[in-house]
């Protein structure tokens, strides 16, 4: 049974053509960095609820998701359509595996996002347990526009507070964007590109690889390392590949 809390809307933000954030207000509990929420709405008199990565940090005094519109989709549309001061569901139950304390004792972490699959690893990197694990954290972030990187003053600042540590990746896949490739992610693994461009390489001796979004760069990418000798991560059986499909 479901327990549902009613949240209610602080702020919605609009970052670029169909991609927005909202900030709720809602008791919820305590959570790890980098899980899931349930939210929903009644629409024609049913309740449709869809999973959401939390993007703020456990000890930040918001709850905040961010998503682009399906426009097939029932309720992302609608989400972006609330205002401050409209009333979300929000279910009691934060779930989720894409977590810091799941991932391995390796020296480097590599967190490869498509589009809103960034949101959890803001949500990890916002918080000291990553910093304090890891030699070296890749952040790679993948959208086919330049304008569809978001939450870019936060990378910013994460950059500045960790020099040493943190390599930003951007893929900007249909359009030229200076500094960031203009390929996909797996373009660049299989040429090399990226190892050459971090300074470390996709080891499975050294490395972990956190995945988010897209099912289809995740298959592509997981088929890439496993070919390195990686394999998925299972608790009872620890691997290199830890991944979160959104669609
Ligand atoms: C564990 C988990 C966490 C998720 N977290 C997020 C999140 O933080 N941000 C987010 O934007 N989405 C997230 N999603 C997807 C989200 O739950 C919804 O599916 C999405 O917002 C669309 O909702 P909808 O009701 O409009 O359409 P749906 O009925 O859910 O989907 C309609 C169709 O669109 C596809 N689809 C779903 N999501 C996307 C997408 N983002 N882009 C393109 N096609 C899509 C579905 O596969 C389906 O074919 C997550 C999914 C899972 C399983």
């Amino acid at each position: 049974m479901v327990n549902w809390l009613k949240g209610v809307v602080v702020e919605n933000r609009q970052w670029s053509t169909g991609l927005f954030s909202l900030r709720i207000d809602v008791p919820l509990g305590d959570f790890r960095a980098g899980q899931f929420v349930r939210v929903a709405l009644d629409i024609d008199g049913e309740q449709v609820a869809r999973p959401y990565s939390l993007v703020n940090a456990p000890h930040e005094d918001f709850f905040e998701i961010y998503f682009n519109i399906v426009p097939e989709g029932p309720l992302s549309s609608r989400l972006a359509a609330l205002k401050a001061g409209d009333i979300v569901q929000v279910a009691e139950k934060v779930s989720g595996f894409l977590t810091i304390n799941e991932v391995p004792e390796v020296d480097h972490l590599w967190m490869m996002a498509t589009g809103t699959g960034v949101g959890p690893f803001l949500s990890s990197l916002k918080t000291e347990e990553p910093w304090q694990r890891f030699k070296k954290i890749v952040l790679g972030y993948s959208v086919r526009l330049a304008e569809e990187l978001s939450y870019t003053e936060t990378i910013s600042r994460l950059l500045e507070e960790h020099p040493e540590q943190m390599e930003f990746v951007a893929f900007v896949t249909r359009e030229v964007m200076e500094g960031a490739f203009n390929s996909r992610i797996t373009t660049t693994i299989e040429s090399g590109e990226l190892e050459k461009r971090v300074g470390i390489s996709l080891d499975p001796a050294t490395s972990h690889v956190m995945m988010c979004g897209n099912s289809d760069m995740i298959q592509s990418v997981s088929g890439l390392l496993e070919s390195r000798g990686m394999r998925r991560h299972r608790r009872r059986e620890p691997g290199h590949i830890t991944t979160e499909k959104y669609h």
